[in-house]
């Protein structure tokens, strides 16, 4: 999509740090961290919310959530815990409108969230 942030990234249009990269996704620090650790995984394709997510998405959804552990497993995580949290729309705070995956860790996170 033309106008989207995150697809420029994805593009390699705009700069961000990335930390993964494969044919359909792309992970990179989030710039205004809320832990130690705060990436935001991506499908390489536009895909606006949660809810646009469809049944042929299943894996794709798969793979964004087992590359979270595989991202907190490589910065040691996987022991002491860490976070992953799907934004959607206005009560949750959505600012970008290209579905992401946030992988938080590095410290005690409190719940419920804010
Ligand atoms: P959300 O509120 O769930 O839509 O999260 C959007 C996230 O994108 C926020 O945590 C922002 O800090 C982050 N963000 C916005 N612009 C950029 C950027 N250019 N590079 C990296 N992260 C960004
Ligand atoms: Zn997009």
């Amino acid at each position: 999509m033309a106008d989207c942030l995150f697809c420029k990234i994805a593009a390699g249009q705009i700069p961000a740090a990335i930390v993964h990269q494969d044919e359909r996704l792309v992970a990179f620090k989030d710039v205004n961290p809320q832990a130690p650790m705060h990436v935001l995984i991506i499908p390489r394709r536009h895909i606006s919310t949660l809810n646009d997510l469809a049944d042929s998405d299943d894996a794709l959804a798969g793979e964004m959530i087992r590359r979270a552990a595989s991202l907190a497993r490589e910065q040691g995580y996987e022991g002491r815990g860490y976070r992953t949290v799907f934004n959607c729309n206005a009560d949750a705070g959505q600012t970008v409108f290209h579905v992401h995956l946030h992988v938080l860790g590095g410290r005690k996170l409190t719940w419920p969230p804010g």
